[in-house]
């Protein structure tokens, strides 16, 4: 079958487009025949050096897809042959501590498609059945993929770990990313007021006209400033933050007393100040989140069917121009979704 894989750690040069085998579909599995995926940051950290994932090459990548089921076990009741399915990239072990207490998300073994074992930029995949999902039917195939990685990371920072409520305010960090995209719409959804930055004016406009209430420029306008005089002097409930580094000051000083930070990611720095004194007196509550668990998903999936919430997709490349994909979300100009397209003809 053709997929994209790498062969080693570096540039585009090590990432290739060709034949790789078939995937063997295991018992208690489901084989998609996958028709979309979307691009992440993490793929490019697997192209670039995949340091601290165990995995081996060559390995195909990608973590999110949805496609038509190919072939299910006999006994299988939930999903059948021919039904328009996305893909939860999580495959937990089912029998550590933290999977046997029912958060498959803190697996102590957890395999994701694309980082610990082949992933979706492939004609097929091969994967528990507990991992696939009948698709929102009025989605396209690369905006239900997009729900696999980013709408459900929000989900589960949004919802589980900051418990947001419809009267409060939420800052969500550089917009235009799949996760910062996906918190403001999941946000609006639950009736809270929403502001977004970003360091580029268009990605702004088109935030406000997705319904975002305020908007901040961060290059050129101090966060933090404009969140109190947005807040009447009080400060955001939430934050919803990737940025990392660069930003980590000002979403700790943009909190109210009390309120609660979540992070998911690092791309500009892991290691910034922890302003101690600010955490314990203002009594700020810090979360960590990554994706989220099969529930989550599932009722992830229940609000897409009944408010109509669309994954924005930027862009769409077919699996031969997937080193274009990649420039492209390196550059990190874009709003939404890179999405590949995969068994087009
Ligand atoms: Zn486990």
């Amino acid at each position: 079958m053709k997929a994209v894989f790498i062969t080693g750690h570096g540039g585009n040069e090590v990432v290739e487009i060709g034949e790789r085998p078939m995937p063997e579909r295991g018992p208690g599995q489901v084989l998609v025949r996958l028709k979309a995926a979307t691009l992440n940051r993490v793929d490019l950290y697997m192209r670039d050096s995949g340091a601290g994932i165990t995995h081996r090459l060559p390995q195909i990548m990608g973590l999110d897809g949805a496609g038509i089921v190919e072939e299910v076990d006999p006994s299988e009741t939930r999903i059948k042959p021919g039904q328009r399915v996305v893909v939860h990239p999580g495959i937990a072990c089912g029998r550590c501590e933290f999977c046997e207490r029912g958060e498959g998300v803190l697996c102590t073994s957890m395999q994701y498609l694309g980082e610990h074992r082949d992933g979706t930029l492939a004609e097929y995949v091969s994967l528990p059945a507990q991992n696939v999902f009948p698709m929102p039917e009025m989605l396209s195939f690369a905006e239900a993929a997009a729900l696999g990685v980013n709408h459900i990371t929000a989900w589960r920072m949004l919802f589980t770990k900051a418990q947001i409520k419809p009267w409060e305010t939420v800052l969500v960090f550089g917009i235009g990313g799949g996760v910062s995209l996906a918190a403001l719409q999941l946000a609006k959804l639950a009736g809270c007021r929403v502001i977004v930055t970003s360091r580029n004016d268009a990605k702004l406009q088109r935030a406000m006209e997705m319904g975002s209430d305020h908007v901040i420029n961060g290059a050129t306008q101090d966060v933090a400033k404009e969140v109190m005089a947005l807040t009447g002097g009080r400060g955001v409930d939430v934050v919803i933050e990737n940025v990392g580094q660069a930003v980590w000051s000002s979403a700790l000083k943009s909190l109210v007393r009390g309120g609660r930070i979540v992070t998911c990611g690092a791309t500009s720095g892991d290691q910034p100040s922890a302003d101690l004194r600010r955490i314990f007196i203002r009594q700020l509550q810090i979360f960590g989140s990554t994706l989220g668990d099969l529930d989550e998903f599932r009722n992830l999936l229940t609000l897409v069917r009944r408010t109509g919430l669309r994954p924005v997709i930027s862009s769409s490349y077919p699996m031969d121009k997937v080193h274009a994909a990649l420039d492209e979300l390196e550059r990190g100009e874009q709003f939404g979704k890179i999405a590949i397209s995969i068994n087009e003809s």
